[in-house]
């Protein structure tokens, strides 16, 4: 449809900035919770089906004014991205793939019929935000500016259809790091009663939808004292996701006891995580030359289990941008402890701990890399 490709598109050199008049007092950084506290400053963008993405601008933090028959309150209409801004050790500040983050907002927002938007003019805009509120990102290692990109559908109507118009905003939330004392193995729940994604829906889109229908069965799976559950698929019940976490398995094979790291395939019902895809591209890059096998393939809870009671795991772990890595100790499955290899006094696997100290040493510029984009 032409009529739609000549509208006009995100025009960063539109930007109007409106400065605060009441700049907030910063919280002391060891009382940082996440996603509590907000910097002074947000970035809106709004779009109309006719007229295209209308002038950017960056205000004092507020809240949003919006008729109760707006489209998102109903039909959810919302997508939403979650990426960090860092401050290196010599002051710059950096994104840490910001072109990852635009490729799947794109991808959520065309799933349910809300605008794209070119991916390097956002990420322009975004980077002319954190500067302003860069007073907000703490020093040290750890800490970040969670990044919060939101795109709503705001036509007001009742009529479901595509909207006919959106608003695409950013906040931002300074954060501490996820383990503030070293790292601490959790417990997962494998969860059969319920599936977070099918094949052919909308798991690998970051809709909000698709997050508000997960708590019932995280409470559930905390009741019984594990921290987050564990989603299987299907009836070979395959190991999908954990939380807000795609899950990484290292184990031996059996046959010629080489060392595998296994995460679930993009088949439609996995997040494409920004970590998962940097922990495979570091692991085949840093670790196939020593001998690893590295695999985009399904794994059952039943193989991992049996290679758990064959002494085979190695270690479990998330992977997300919240704690970059985030190591498992157990899974509970069919009333059965199902051991991640972890040994009693060990909070962490090596092949984590390995992963996080690339990844943040790449986020936070003491490696220079392509991934870490300067702002
Ligand atoms: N899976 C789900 C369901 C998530 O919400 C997230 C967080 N975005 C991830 C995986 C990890 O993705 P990322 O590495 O991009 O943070």
């Amino acid at each position: 449809d032409t009529s739609i490709k000549s509208l006009p598109g995100l025009d960063p050199s539109k930007l109007s900035v409106t400065k605060t008049i009441t700049p907030k007092e910063l919280v002391p950084s060891e009382e940082l919770v996440f996603g509590r506290t907000f910097t002074d400053h947000m970035l809106s963008i709004e779009w109309t089906a006719s007229e295209g993405w209308l002038a950017p601008r960056i205000t004092p933090y507020q809240n949003l004014s919006l008729d109760p028959a707006t489209c998102v309150f109903h039909y959810a209409f919302e997508c939403f991205e979650g990426m960090k801004a860092y401050r290196t050790a010599d002051g710059s500040i950096r994104l840490f793939r910001p072109n990852k983050n635009m490729e799947r907002l794109n991808k959520s927002a065309a799933r349910i019929a809300l605008p794209t938007v070119d991916g390097k003019s956002f990420t322009s805009l975004i980077a002319q935000l954190v500067q302003l509120d860069s007073r907000f990102i703490p020093d040290s290692r750890g800490y970040s500016l969670y990044l919060r990109p939101t795109l709503i559908g705001t036509q007001r109507t009742l009529g479901v259809g595509p909207p006919g118009s959106a608003l695409l905003y950013v906040i931002a939330s300074p954060v501490g790091p996820y383990y503030p004392t070293g790292f601490k193995a959790i417990s997962l729940e494998a969860t059969d009663y319920a599936v977070r994604a099918w094949p052919g829906g909308v798991g690998d889109k970051k809709l909000g939808a698709n997050y508000a229908p997960c708590i019932v069965p995280q409470l559930q799976a905390a009741k019984r004292g594990f921290h987050q559950n564990l989603w299987l698929f299907g009836e070979d019940e395959y190991v999908t996701e954990v939380g807000t976490m795609n899950l990484f398995v290292a184990l031996r094979d059996k046959e010629t006891g080489k060392p595998e790291l296994v995460t679930a395939p993009l088949d439609g019902t996995i997040l494409e995580g920004v970590t998962r895809d940097s922990v495979l591209a570091l692991a085949r890059e840093r670790m196939v030359p020593k001998g690893w096998v590295v695999s985009e393939r399904y794994i059952r809870m039943a193989e991992l289990a049996q290679a758990s009671q064959e002494g085979r795991i190695l270690e479990v772990f998330g992977a997300g941008t919240a704690a970059v890595v985030s190591p498992i100790r157990k899974i509970s499955w069919k009333g059965e402890l199902v051991d991640c290899g972890l040994k009693k006094d060990v909070e962490a696997g090596e092949v984590a701990l390995q992963m996080k100290s690339w990844i943040e040493g790449i986020q936070y510029g003491d490696e220079e890399h392509e991934w870490s984009v300067k702002i």
